[in-house]
């Protein structure tokens, strides 16, 4: 990475452009505000207009049909003449197609990052699981079959938590796991299993301790024993830890019949207490959302960084978010830990493209009116910013939507790149710390596991002094290394994964759960 410094007539502002790569023929902006027309860089590049913050100048004269080059990688082709010193943005490019899914590079970088060379070398303070999981909360989970439950089950929340939840000091917190599934949708369409799944495999989610129960209504096409069947769920159990209202006498009796099966549950999760765990115990989920040009430059590399560190030391991480992958699909194939691997993962972005294109859309559908004034042109540049979340390893697992993780070390969930859907589906893969990296700044938080907030740029730490976790701005105007940065969310994750509090634990800023639902309603 090149980072150019100089300064204007004025004097007093130092004009910074940042460069990835020796071969990109574009640099983005650095300086908080942006640049006038006129600025000379110390390589005496001068520019040609206004450039905003963390928009691209072109380094050199790009004629019309030349790749313009960004990661090293051609995120568009110019569509007229631009001189050194023009800004180059979304309106002067036309975006390259997605790379064809055929003849890619399978599996053929060799181990990439060796091995786990740190295992047991570190621990973290968690809740052990009986089925080998660790929670790094303690959580009630009220699973629901169907959305006619939902309010019965937020009004016996709030009683729970206020009448309760106080006699239980070792229990976190009571959430209910609502959601819009269940009836009224096509049970037996071929991707009906994916939400199925999702609503099943929260319910397993390490912080919920093995101890979620169901509330049901009575009728709903999602009966409970459809909906908790299989590995992690016992008949009798399913039975006896699920209400079903319409058994029930009345709205008193509701709320009567689910506080007692919650006190029952509360006196199990009490029991529970930390103890060192070893970071195998450790399941990151690894997110973005309002990205700009600063993502793929300071806060993504950082978070790469630390995935890196986590992996070697044990645990398992997850990046998603498959619109914003697809156009390094050649990058992660060959990154696979095998040839099974990376046909996992041209089979998800095959199924994702089909998706897209049955709604009239492909991915480049996922940038958003904040990416672009962000100055991300189009989603090849978000994509290649994006992917650097993933850090170095070696890709080992592929997690299909709704399914849970089962390899450790560095896993592709595959996900949409919505924020929520997204967070639903790394819960139900069994995440146990988020990581959400923010340039444009989002207060996004979810109840069942604690996020952590990672700022691409100093203005908005700043600005969110009361939300963001770890801030990586620091890595723009180059007073911190991306490992300075990764070494410090590596051990925030740990700490927070301990019982540190994060931002949006601290608000109680609480998502709702957003299931990923490709089948039919009715
Ligand atoms: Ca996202």
């Amino acid at each position: 990475m090149t980072i150019a410094s100089g300064s204007t007539d004025g004097g007093e502002i130092k004009p910074l452009y940042i460069c990835l790569s020796a071969n990109d023929n574009v640099a983005i902006v650095a300086n908080a505000g942006g640049l006038d027309a006129g600025t000379v860089f110390p390589d005496g590049l001068t520019l040609l207009e206004d450039v905003p913050e963390g928009h691209k100048v072109a380094l050199e004269t790009i004629d019309v049909g030349q790749r313009i080059r960004r990661y090293d990688v051609a995120i568009g082709v110019a569509r007229w003449r631009l001189p050194a010193g023009a800004w180059v943005h979304e309106s002067v490019m036309d975006m390259p197609g997605a790379p064809p899914l055929e003849d890619l590079p399978m599996a053929t970088v060799a181990d990439p990052g060796g091995s786990v060379a740190n295992a047991g070398t570190r621990v973290f303070m968690g809740y052990r699981n009986a089925d080998g999981s660790v929670g790094t909360r303690n959580v009630l989970g009220i699973t629901t079959t169907v959305q006619c439950v939902s309010s019965v089950v937020e009004h016996a929340v709030t009683r729970i938590k206020r009448e309760l939840l106080p006699l239980y000091p070792n229990v976190d917190d009571v959430v209910a796991l609502n959601h819009i599934y269940g009836c009224g949708v096509a049970i037996e369409a071929p991707n009906a299993p994916i939400p199925i799944r999702t609503v099943r495999n929260i319910a397993r989610n390490p912080n919920f301790g093995g101890a979620t129960m169901v509330v049901s209504l009575g009728c709903e096409k999602l009966q409970p024993d459809r909906l908790l069947q299989g590995e992690g769920f016992g008949a009798d159990d399913v039975s006896y830890w699920t209400v079903r209202l319409q058994q029930q006498q009345g709205f008193g009796g509701m709320i009567e019949k689910i506080v007692d099966v919650a006190r029952e549950r509360l006196e199990a999760l009490n029991a529970r207490e930390r103890e060192p765990c070893d970071l195998s115990g450790l399941v990151v989920g690894l997110q973005c959302g309002g990205s700009d040009a600063f993502s793929g430059v300071t806060a993504n590399p950082a978070i790469g960084h630390a995935a890196d560190r986590l992996i070697e030391a044990g645990a398992t991480v997850m990046f998603s978010e498959v619109t914003e992958v697809r156009d390094s699909i050649d990058q992660l194939t060959a990154r696979a830990a095998d040839r099974a691997v990376a046909e996992q993962l041209v089979e998800q972005m095959r199924w994702y493209d089909d998706y897209l294109e049955s709604g009239g859309v492909d991915r480049a559908a996922n940038t958003t009116p904040g990416n672009k004034q962000g100055g991300l042109s189009n989603i090849v540049e978000k994509a290649m910013g994006s992917i650097v979340k993933s850090g170095h390893r070696a890709i080992r697992g592929v997690v299909p939507p709704g399914e849970r993780v089962t390899r450790a070390g560095l896993n592709f969930a595959a996900t949409p790149a919505n924020d929520f859907v997204c967070g639903t589906l790394q819960l139900a893969a069994g995440m146990n710390v988020h990581v959400f990296s923010t340039g444009r700044g989002t207060p996004y938080g979810l109840a069942m596991v604690p996020v952590l907030k990672v700022s691409t740029r100093n203005d908005l730490q700043i600005q969110w002094q009361d939300l963001i976790d770890v801030n990586a701005g620091r890595v723009a105007d180059g007073s911190a290394t991306i490992e300075d940065v990764g070494e410090i969310l590596f051990e925030s994750i740990i700490a927070t994964a301990s019982g540190q509090r994060s931002w949006t634990e601290h608000w109680g800023l609480e998502n709702d759960l957003a299931l990923f639902n490709p089948a039919p309603i009715t």
